[in-house]
């Protein structure tokens, strides 16, 4: 049975009182980081829309011949819209089968729900003709669409939706939830921090190891190393890590400069390190640096076909030279 994440609770409770209601709008932009979780909470909501046991405001029930067929992955009233295998666009094709399923009834005589994820990974064609069916959207529809950069969905999509976001959550229910699934020695504030509040992810660091990962490239930030070699290391690790790393040590060296942050222990491990780091420049100079990391993210992570190695290069000699120009030489 799906979880429903504890900080996801009052977008929930709000959801289910719309439905409780019959004033669930048709068309939900589900949007937040991957790693506050808006695509469980589709799922969870796709679920509960489907099942067959009362509409509470309890999950899915887990048991019921619906959600049997939904844990199987072939319930007929689901649809889910994605890219095409080693594509990242959901290409019109995608958009055309999500009109045919709507031109049919429900099998199972309730709602008929399409997940659409990532919503901004649509092609022009293809949001055009989403678009058709969000205009004049069938009576039992239910569409979801789960974005990361809800920005880069034209306005007139955005318009006919409902937001609901997942912002980044960095509180109790974050360290609660983590501390029941991780081992105890792991300082879950600095984890959820490391991942700019986006506890999913911070599982996902353990169980696949980037959390090494993310200590090595602070280790090459400090050191003089040629840029093309570097930046071909870099390129060989998980690219869309390499720059959310980059993104999050150039947010936190920012705020503890205008901070003044103090740093003991070993709890604070990364935050002295990067103090360390940040020694010599001025709080414009690692704003640039976050500015070009986070420039540099979108266009290695975007639909652009651009040179992974370029960006990274670009972004190791701005920082090199920043530093060399500092303090006279890279630490
Ligand atoms: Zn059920």
């Amino acid at each position: 049975m799906l979880e429903l994440l504890p900080w996801h609770q009052k977008q929930w409770d709000q959801l289910l009182k719309a439905r409780n209601h019959s004033r669930l709008h048709h068309a939900l932009l589900l949007d937040g980081p991957e790693g506050t979780g808006p695509g469980q909470f589709a799922d969870c909501l796709a679920y509960r829309m489907l099942c067959e046991s009362q509409i509470g405001v309890d999950v899915a029930c887990g048991e019921c011949r619906s959600c049997v067929l939904l844990s199987a992955g072939n319930h007929p009233d689901l649809l889910r819209v994605g890219p095409e295998e080693e594509s990242r666009q959901i290409k019109v094709d995608a958009a055309r089968d999500l009109i045919d399923y709507f031109q049919l009834s429900s099998h199972c005589g309730g709602l008929k729900v399409a997940i659409v994820s990532p919503a901004e990974g649509m092609n022009w064609n293809a949001a055009n003709t989403l678009l058709k069916v969000l205009e004049e959207p069938p009576g039992d529809a239910l569409i979801l669409l789960v974005s990361q950069q809800p920005a880069r969905l034209p306005t007139t999509i955005r318009s006919r939706c409902q937001r609901i976001s997942f912002p980044p959550v960095y509180d109790l229910t974050a360290l609660d939830w983590l501390s029941k699934r991780l081992k105890e020695g792991h300082e879950l504030g600095d984890l959820l921090m490391m991942t700019r509040g986006e506890p999913l992810r911070v599982v996902a660091m353990l169980e696949n190891d980037t959390l090494t990962l993310r200590y090595e490239i602070l280790r090459d930030l400090k050191k003089k190393s040629d840029p093309i070699r570097l930046a071909e290391k870099w390129q060989s690790l998980d690219i869309q890590e390499v720059f959310s790393c980059l993104v999050m040590y150039f947010s936190r060296m920012s705020r503890l400069k205008s901070c003044r942050v103090s740093s003991t222990g070993d709890e604070k491990g990364i935050a002295a390190e990067l103090q360390e780091l940040a020694k010599g420049l001025d709080l414009s100079q690692i704003l640039s640096c976050y500015d070009l990391a986070s420039r540099n993210y979108s266009l290695a992570t975007g639909t652009f076909n651009l040179s992974k190695q370029g960006l990274l290069e670009d972004f190791i000699i701005y920082w090199q030279n920043l530093t060399v120009g500092t303090r006279g030489q890279v630490m």
